[in-house]
């Protein structure tokens, strides 16, 4: 039997639905600051989408376009301006930033309370705690995917590719909380072919263009590809080997149309869940 292919197209059209009616309901239009420095193209269409959709859902969306040539200091005193901005509910430095400035120090300067790419060492360590905090955005999304595709992970042997601070980490966090049973899998894994055939559920984040082949997936295994990987033709690749994988696997994410939506669509949801949690409405997740 063919997999099932999760839409994250869909769900994320209806994720962003459902927070444009929120900010509908609010008294006030909460604020979302992008900060992109330098040129780089992958970050500048990024961006453009991720205003786009804020403004889409009713958010007031502002990017903050810095040369290259910015330096630490003056990155830090925008961030910092932007923490003391009354009307700005969300932070989002865009990554990768130019060599010379230290990422860290820079995610260490945003207001953690703003912090919707849950990026800061506060809402990591929270999440790491299974404390409620602002959450990176694309383990959320795989998250709600897996929810959508009525995936039930308590007692699963979940196996996540990919141990970096953005994906690989946080997506481990989660799924331990959702009471999957979780090995994270990374460059020093021996013999990651059979630790992913183990796995019945496996979230790939490698940035290697199809490396899971279809003899690492177990039958019927749910496979979610967080990987774009830009092909020498311009067409965009996941980690998964979709054609060799689907045919045997239980539900499967494409890749374009699977998490990338998601990601933006949960930047927005965190950005209202900010905005409420700021004003003492609700408290976040
Ligand atoms: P990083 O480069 O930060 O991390 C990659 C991880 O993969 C590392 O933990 C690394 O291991 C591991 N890895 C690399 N090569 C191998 C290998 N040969 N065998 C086993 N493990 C390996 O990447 P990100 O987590 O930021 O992103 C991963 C992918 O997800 C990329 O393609 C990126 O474009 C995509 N992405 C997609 C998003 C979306 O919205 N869909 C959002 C964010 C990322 P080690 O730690 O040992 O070096």
């Amino acid at each position: 039997m063919t997999a099932m292919v999760i839409d994250g197209k869909a769900v994320a059209a209806s994720l962003r639905r459902e927070t444009a009616a929120r900010v509908t309901g609010l008294s006030f239009q909460p604020g979302l600051a992008v900060v992109l420095v330098g040129e780089d193209a992958a970050s500048q269409v990024y961006v453009r989408n991720k205003d786009r959709a804020a403004t889409g859902a009713g958010i007031a969306a502002r990017t903050l376009r810095l040369p290259a040539s910015t330096s630490q200091a003056e990155l830090l005193a925008v961030v910092r301006g932007l923490n003391d901005d009354a009307t700005v509910d969300g932070i989002l430095v865009q990554l990768p930033l130019p060599r010379h400035i230290a990422t860290e120090a820079v995610l260490d300067a945003i207001d953690p309370a703003k912090d919707v790419d849950g990026l800061t060492p506060t809402n990591a360590g929270l999440l790491a705690a299974g404390r409620p905090g602002l959450v990176p955005c694309t383990p959320l999304g795989v998250m709600k995917l897996l929810a959508a595709a009525g995936v039930a992970l308590a007692g699963m042997r979940a196996l996540v590719l990919g141990r970096s601070v953005l994906v690989g980490r946080p997506m481990a966090s989660l799924l331990t909380g959702a009471d999957a049973t979780v090995t994270l899998a990374h460059s020093r894994t021996r013999d990651l072919a059979a630790e992913c055939r183990r796995a019945e559920v496996l979230v790939a984040a490698v940035g290697r263009a199809h490396m899971v082949r279809g003899d690492w997936v177990a039958r019927d295994a749910v496979v979610i590809d967080v990987g774009i990987n830009r092909m020498p033709d311009g067409t965009l690749a996941g980690d998964v080997h979709f054609a060799e994988v689907a045919p045997h696997a239980g539900a499967i994410t494409p890749v374009p149309g699977g998490v990338g939506p998601m990601t933006i669509a949960c930047l927005l949801e965190n950005t209202v869940t900010a905005a409420l949690a700021r004003r003492g409405a609700a408290p976040v997740r």
